[in-house]
């Protein structure tokens, strides 16, 4: 199980007053592009929530690099996904009293890696943010607030960089370009890449997809 950057086996969760939810195992090689296909509520936030190490599996283990995050004491774990795990989220969730900038160093700064002025700089002039880089996420549109979180996902190049429906609030040309750059970016920064949609259409762009199927 070395081998996979990410390996589950047997997990399930059960929220308090929902349904059970299964899930089959997955093995990621490393360098991989993973799609994870289902429509609402087939469970792709709860599977990429237990993978990111967010919330306990009712059932089962998830191995990232072989370590067995859920082994982890609390502390650990987060210093272990702050340095090995990037996310994006369906919204971006940056902090909106941070520049560009500052919020891209934060990252840096909790994973314990010395803030690294031009990494940050390339990293942003590859999204062609470098202009905006001293600007608040509230003088941004939506599409940079959407690249300064891909940044932010991937200014530590993680081992692992999870994105849970990064285009859901895209329209459709955005959403192309957004996938494009999501791998190429990842590729560059040797990140072995899931992403988590509803949208069948990008079941073509993948060379890996797991299905949920819906509840
Ligand atoms: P998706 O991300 O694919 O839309 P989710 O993982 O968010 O799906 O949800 C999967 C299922 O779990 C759905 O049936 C949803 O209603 C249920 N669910 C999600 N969050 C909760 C919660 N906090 N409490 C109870 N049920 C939940
Ligand atoms: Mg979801």
């Amino acid at each position: 199980m070395n081998d996979f950057v990410l390996h589950t086996e047997s997990l399930s969760y059960q929220y308090p007053k929902g349904s059970k939810l299964i899930f089959e195992n997955l093995n990621i090689p490393t360098q991989q592009h993973t799609l994870i296909l289902g429509e609402s509520g087939s469970g792709k936030s709860t599977l990429l929530n237990l993978i990111a190490g967010f919330s306990a599996p009712t059932t089962g283990k998830v191995y990232i690099q072989g370590q067995d995050i859920y082994q982890l004491q609390e502390t650990n774990l987060d210093k272990f996904r702050a340095k090995n795990l990037g996310f994006i989220f369906q919204e971006a969730h940056l902090l909106k009293n941070l520049t560009v900038a500052e919020n891209i160093k934060l990252a840096q700064s909790l994973a314990g890696f010395p803030v690294n002025e031009s990494e940050v700089a390339a990293l942003l002039e590859k999204l062609q943010l470098a202009a905006l880089s001293n600007r608040k996420p509230n003088e941004l549109s939506r599409g940079q607030v959407q690249r300064v979180a891909i940044a932010r996902a991937l200014i530590n190049r993680p081992a692992l960089l999870i994105a849970d429906e990064p285009t859901a609030s895209l329209d459709d040309k955005n959403t192309f370009l957004v996938i494009e750059l999501i791998k190429a970016l990842a590729d560059e920064q040797g990140s072995t890449l899931i992403i988590s949609t509803h949208d069948k259409r990008l079941k073509d762009e993948f060379n890996n997809n797991y299905q949920l199927s819906a509840l």
